[in-house]
């Protein structure tokens, strides 16, 4: 009994007349994803992609599992393909749904037609379905409102699948239709699941991260690559930059006065990224902030980051609460790895009463006491980056 994955597709079928090229990037990231687990016929066809494993023992649970992450399908099942008869179909059923027919007492058959010129109807078929099995198991009933199992016999184009209910996929666009981000990796909750939001609408995301040593530890960095490697069974392999960041944290702290100290390193981080995202051709940077989660990320605060700021600042968690932002790292994988307990370069020299209402020319002055410009070409300069995740 061969398995075959069914991957729904979900917002793709509203794109018209560009649906094809984002059917083929979403092809092409399944090949991908699943590519280290042997070899595999992809199929697209009537909003799903079909995909049919070529050889007997590749293990269906990761693959399944590995399709359930792939941004750009909104459903999925594992289903056994039948030729299109009721005798072939009713022999599926038999042998996929035996051992829980047996055990359950209620069920419903439930039939889905997208082949017009099959000869019945969906209800007939259901219902002749629901006769053959009733006659088969005589301790089962028939229950459409709460069934413990329900049969879902699909009558496609390319023949009859049996399933049982699907679940839900990873939703949202495939990766690689929106262009490309950099996101601003800190080792916290909020900007891996701000840079996998993103990623669910399509963007082809890398990160870039600030350390600071010796004020952070290279513990504290493998922990950042350890999130963008959980990230990437979402996102897609990430291109991970590192920038040294000690000397003009150094320079903030002896040179500009203390309660400005966080929103000067903001501003000085987001100019950093951006240089890198101009020259590597990224479109927009991307953040985990909140709006008024902590005292950087007021309006306020924010006006004077965004200040620096000639491409666009996606802030994807900017109105979630904290504990929605945690739900989707939790769901993601990320949080286990993110409530480690390292230190973060934003955390090495943070302000005693930091401005939650800062005025704009005021930080400018603060930071004007320091020349950061060398530094900022230097830190660019130093900027390491390598390749994390697999697929
Ligand atoms: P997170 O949970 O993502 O760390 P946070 O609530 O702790 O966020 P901040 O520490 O104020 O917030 O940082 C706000 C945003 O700035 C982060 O979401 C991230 O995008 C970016 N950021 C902070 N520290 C770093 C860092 N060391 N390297 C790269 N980006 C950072
Ligand atoms: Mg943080």
């Amino acid at each position: 009994m061969k398995e075959i994955i069914l991957c729904k597709y979900g917002e793709i079928v509203l794109k018209g007349l560009n649906r094809g090229s984002f059917e083929s990037v979403l092809m092409k990231n399944v090949r991908r994803r699943l590519r280290s687990l042997g070899q595999f016929s992809l199929r697209s066809g009537q909003s799903t992609l079909y995909v049919e494993p070529l050889d007997e023992s590749i293990d269906m649970d990761e693959v399944f599992e590995r399709c359930s992450k792939i941004y750009g399908i909104a459903k999925l099942c594992r289903a056994i393909g039948s030729e299109k008869n009721v005798e072939s179909v009713f022999a599926v059923i038999c042998e996929r749904f035996s051992d829980i027919l047996s055990a359950k007492k209620t069920f419903k058959v439930a039939v889905k037609r997208s082949d017009k010129s099959f000869p019945m109807t969906s209800p007939e078929l259901a219902a002749q379905l629901g006769g053959m099995i009733l006659s088969k198991f005589h301790h089962l009933k028939v229950d459409l409102f709460e069934p413990e199992v329900t049969v879902i016999c699909e009558i496609r184009d390319e023949g009859a699948f049996v399933h049982d209910v699907a679940v839900d996929g990873a939703g949202g666009i495939p990766v690689g239709t929106s262009g490309r981000g950099l996101l601003l990796l800190s080792g916290g909750i909020d900007s891996p699941v701000a840079g996998c939001m993103m990623a669910k609408r399509g963007v082809e995301l890398s990160a870039i991260h600030f350390e600071a040593p010796p004020y952070t530890s290279e513990r504290a960095l493998m922990k950042v690559e350890r999130l963008a490697e959980k990230m990437s069974e979402y996102c897609g392999r990430i291109q991970f930059y590192t920038v040294p960041f000690t000397k003009i944290q150094e320079e903030i702290r002896n040179r500009c006065p203390e309660d400005y100290f966080t929103l000067i390193m903001r501003r000085l981080m987001m100019e950093i990224a951006q240089r890198i995202a101009e020259r590597d051709g990224y479109l927009a940077l991307c953040t985990g902030e909140s709006l008024g989660q902590v005292a950087s990320q007021t309006m306020a605060a924010m006006v004077t980051t965004d200040a620096v700021c000639r491409i666009p600042v996606f802030r994807p968690c900017i109105g979630l609460d904290k504990k929605e932002i945690i739900d989707i790292a939790y769901k993601l994988g990320t949080f286990e790895i993110s409530i480690e307990p390292y230190e973060d370069c934003c955390t090495v020299f943070t302000p005693r009463h930091p401005r939650t209402k800062p005025a704009l020319a005021d930080v400018e002055k603060a930071q004007a006491m320091a020349d950061f410009e060398p530094m900022i070409k230097e830190a660019v300069e130093n900027t390491r980056v390598k390749t994390v995740g697999g697929y």
